[in-house]
């Protein structure tokens, strides 16, 4: 009986070589009919034997046959009328059935089938640095503008040699429409220069032995890669990991390695089997890994914590490197201190040539720098700190359209801005703290950017409560647009639900630094009852006083001498405390001036941060006086927690009717101080103070459920970027029989800010265009 089906296919379909898999599937089974992109992803209308179009759908969703990159996430099939005529299978590459919703991909790892190639010497590409196929390599790197096709690509110079465009043009080769297909003969060239930019050597083998020696000998070199410039330097020698940091004015925030192996990274830290596939994914990030004891890696590399952070090679450049007897390199930012990444060559010497001893470089332009992206583990599941290269611009994906184009301009601090645009959120990738004026020009630019390369005209535009963010700024700058200010804690729990594609009411528990509140005051540690619609403030942490504005997020002495004042109350005085507050800070002269500031309320903010007491503990336990870079202090406070400590010091919960639940540490803090000066040692107190807060956070969560008979939980907030709280609090909550969301496809500190300003946008007023602007 023959048989015509229509199939929709939606997912991760689009710019990963489905057309051809389906082409070569439906062939195979001697089907006719034909396949198109559309808006929502793949359209297949098959024609054949009945037995034949449900084999066809099983082999699809096999491993063997489905494109490894793609998705399959759903899939609808409607019989519809044979077509007499037709003998063929085709693919329709037209844009007759709507444009494409997102046709650029994200950066991919170098896949097996490429490496087995480039091993190969009988293989026209044996040991070219660039090969790629429609499974790997660049794409959102290199993009220009749409179509994604290879003359809107940094790959439009080099123009395909026969045998790359006979690939090209075959549907059944790997290579089909990959549009940086490339060899020796046609594509770009790797070249080594001196820290001039003068060239050393630029025959493929000559660069790649010279450019390894260097390293070995201790040298820095400025590799170029697939979204920028790292700084490389060998990671078992001290003295050239030292001279990296001096060099690149980063004193203490820890460095990213690479290596070539899972077995490798196994000799310097702790890798499990999740660990193991994630760090081996098509994405390829960098992943925190428990240090093992005695490891040969150089000190300095990561001082004050107890990770590293690992990646694998991910271009090809970067296996042929390891090829000569490197073990594992420091791979960190090319940049100068917090500055976007360099991915110019010309920029790249101009501005790391004090850096670097030499420059290994190649002549493709990277369009869009994109960072490495960072994950950790939280309850066994991957999750974000940075999301950048290999997963932007995948979209999150939403049950609802929106029916008016959305951009969110996120937060100040680790910046990404999103935009929502009919079923998608598309997040930009990690754009860096935008009060410096280069990263402020790139987030500048990055917005028109990828506007236009995702066809989004907002008409809404999501913003910050905070007047003083340039994001806020910039975003009531944007003629002609609904403005829409989103509190950020409300975001952080937005961007939870989101992500789960829920719309709420949960309790949401945002533990986190600072966030403009809708009373003034800067909040951070908060109980919200939450939904994409609404929220409304259920408790939060007892307000104290930050003296010094910006300075308080640097200097641990100001939230110390606030806690411990609210703390004494009247039996506080310097000469008391002058034991513990020296060794924070020794200048009296200081010690005084914030004392009066905080005493008469000078340039002073009420706040409800909890990062700030993490600050505060960590200085009085000894672990360091200021934050070089953000959470500097408590991710030292995190790292010496000692094992198998149960006890927690006393919490207070204040619940009055007229007000929001009030938590209040006083009593935790007078605690801390009594345990100081009786010389129990810092990892038991790091312990208990890490089991307050989850048992504060528990209690927060217990009372709230109460209240409102809620039972779901979702967690945010840059403090639990914090792994021992974030697991200990999701045991506790799970306990208690909670059921509890956390941030999967975004970070939790203010990098998952603009998803959640988009998907409350969304709902406010995106989804119907009747409402009025
Ligand atoms: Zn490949
Ligand atoms: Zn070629």
């Amino acid at each position: 009986m023959i048989k015509r089906r229509r199939i929709s296919i939606t997912g991760r379909v689009q710019g990963v070589g489905f057309r051809p898999a389906v082409y070569r599937i439906a062939r195979s089974l001697e089907l006719s009919g034909l396949v198109y992109n559309d808006t929502k992803g793949v359209t297949v209308e098959l024609q054949g034997e009945a037995e034949k179009i449900l084999e066809f759908m099983a082999l699809l969703q096999s491993d063997a046959d489905k494109p490894p990159l793609a998705i399959i996430t759903s899939c609808d099939a409607v019989d519809i009328p044979v077509i007499e005529s037709e003998t063929e299978f085709v693919i329709e590459t037209s844009d007759s059935h709507g444009a494409p919703l997102s046709q650029v991909t994200a950066d991919i790892a170098t896949c097996r089938d490429c490496l087995a190639e480039m091993a190969d010497k009988d293989d026209f590409r044996y040991r070219y640095p660039f090969i790629n196929c429609t499974n790997c390599g660049p794409r959102y790197s290199i993009v220009k503008t749409i179509p994604y096709d290879r003359p809107n690509t940094t790959m439009s110079v080099f123009e395909m040699c026969g045998k790359c465009a006979a690939q090209y043009k075959d549907v059944n080769d790997r290579r089909f429409h990959a549009q940086p297909v490339a060899c020796a003969a046609c594509g770009p060239q790797i070249r080594l220069t001196d820290s001039t930019g003068k060239e050393i050597a630029s025959q493929t083998e000559k660069v790649i032995a010279e450019a390894a020696r260097l390293l070995l000998a201790g040298k820095i070199v400025a590799i170029k890669g697939i979204g920028g410039f790292h700084l490389a330097a060998d990671a078992l020698n001290s003295r050239a990991v030292q001279r990296l940091r001096r060099r690149k004015k980063r004193d203490h925030k820890p460095f990213a390695m690479m290596t070539d192996s899972i077995e490798r990274i196994k000799e310097y830290a702790i890798v499990n089997s999740a660990a193991g596939r994630l760090l081996s994914s098509p994405q390829s990030p960098i992943v925190l890994l428990g240090q093992k004891p005695d490891s040969p890696i150089a000190p300095s590399v990561a001082e004050g914590v107890d990770t590293y952070g690992f990646m694998l090679c991910y271009a090809p450049l970067h296996y042929l490197l390891f090829a000569q007897n490197i073990k594992v390199l420091v791979m960190t930012s090319g940049n100068i201190s917090d500055e976007p990444l360099i991915c110019k060559n010309e920029e790249a010497i101009e501005k790391l040539g004090g850096v670097a001893d030499a420059f290994l470089m190649h002549d493709r332009e990277i369009y869009r720098q994109v960072d490495d992206s960072i994950l950790h583990f939280v309850e066994g599941q991957p999750a974000f700190l940075r999301r950048a290269r290999g997963y932007v611009p995948t979209p999150i994906l939403m049950k609802n359209s929106c029916r008016r184009d959305i951009f969110a301009a996120g937060a100040d601090l680790k910046n990404t801005f999103c935009f929502a645009r009919q079923n998608q959120l598309i997040c930009s990738e990690h754009i860096g703290d935008l009060e410096d004026a280069e990263v402020y020009h790139h987030y500048i630019d990055s917005v028109e950017h990828l506007q236009g390369l995702f066809e989004v005209v907002p008409e809404i535009v999501a913003c910050d409560l905070h007047p003083g963010y340039l994001s806020t700024r910039h975003a009531r700058s944007i003629p002609d647009v609904k403005i829409v200010q989103v509190q950020h804690h409300w975001a952080h729990i937005a961007s939870v639900l989101v992500e789960h594609d829920l719309e709420g009411p949960v309790i949401g528990l945002a533990a986190d630094g600072t966030g403009y509140g809708t009373d003034g005051a800067i909040w951070g540690c908060e109980c919200l009852i939450a939904s994409l619609e609404k929220f409304e403030r259920f408790g939060h942490l007892s307000y104290y006083s930050l003296a010094g504005g910006d300075k308080a997020s640097k200097e641990p002495l100001r939230p110390v001498l606030s806690l411990q004042k609210k703390a004494y109350g009247s039996k506080f005085t310097l000469e008391k405390f002058d034991w513990l507050l020296r060794r924070i800070e020794p200048d009296n002269n200081k010690l005084q001036i914030v004392s009066e500031q905080l005493e008469k309320g000078v340039n002073c903010v009420e706040t409800s941060s909890l990062g700030r007491v993490f600050d505060a503990v960590a200085a009085m336990l000894g672990l360091g006086s200021y934050n070089h870079f953000d959470a500097q202090l408590p991710m030292a406070l995190e790292a010496i927690i000692a094992g198998g400590v149960e006890e927690h010091y006393g919490l207070e919960l204040i619940n009055t009717a007229e007000k929001p639940l009030q938590l209040d540490l006083g009593k935790m803090i007078r605690q801390i101080i009594d345990d100081i000066q009786n010389g129990r040692p810092p990892a038991a107190i790091s312990a208990k103070f890490h089991n307050t807060i989850a048992a504060a956070l528990l209690e927060t969560a217990i009372a709230a459920r109460e209240s409102t008979k809620l039972n779901t939980v979702a967690l945010s907030g840059g403090v639990f970027c914090n792994r021992y709280l974030a697991n200990r609090l999701i045991k506790l909550l799970k306990k208690a029989g909670f059921s509890v969301l956390f941030n999967r496809y975004v970070p939790s500190n203010d990098g998952g800010i603009s998803l959640g300003q988009a998907a409350v946008a969304v709902r406010l007023i995106g989804g119907d265009p009747s409402l009025p602007l």
